[in-house]
């Protein structure tokens, strides 16, 4: 580590000591997302088109809407998680209340989402 690296660090940890990060998702003093919140996150259900990702009550290729569409603008899209409490508020913290530093937690969801394969094995190609 240089020094100007170990500074950033001992910055960092003065700041932590004076203004300890708070949970987004549950108010806990320790983390910017805990990991009580962090594990209680829900995931998407494998039911989705495999299109558009909205949850179905079935895995289909394509649901109702998406074979409406004549030229769809996006190819494949997906959820990273279920938008519900604790995750809405952590995001809503990085959005809207200009918690940055939650970008690398919860970045972590969409890593997941992206190596977990699609619904059933293949990408449709529209
Ligand atoms: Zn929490
Ligand atoms: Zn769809």
């Amino acid at each position: 580590m240089n020094g100007s690296a170990w500074l950033a660090q001992l910055a960092r940890l003065g700041a932590d000591l004076l203004f300890p990060p708070q949970c987004s998702g549950c108010g806990r003093i320790g983390a910017l997302f805990c990991p009580q919140c962090a594990q209680s996150v829900e995931g998407t259900p494998a039911t989705v088109c495999s299109h558009c990702g909205r949850m179905q009550p079935a895995a289909v290729p394509l649901c109702t809407l998406c074979q409406q569409e004549i030229d769809p603008p996006l190819t494949l899209t997906r959820a990273a998680a279920l938008y519900t409490e604790p995750l809405r508020s952590a995001v809503h913290a990085l959005k809207y209340e200009g918690q940055r530093e939650l970008a690398e937690p919860l970045a972590r969801y969409l890593v997941a989402s992206f190596r977990r394969p699609p619904v059933d094995g293949t990408y449709v190609q529209l």
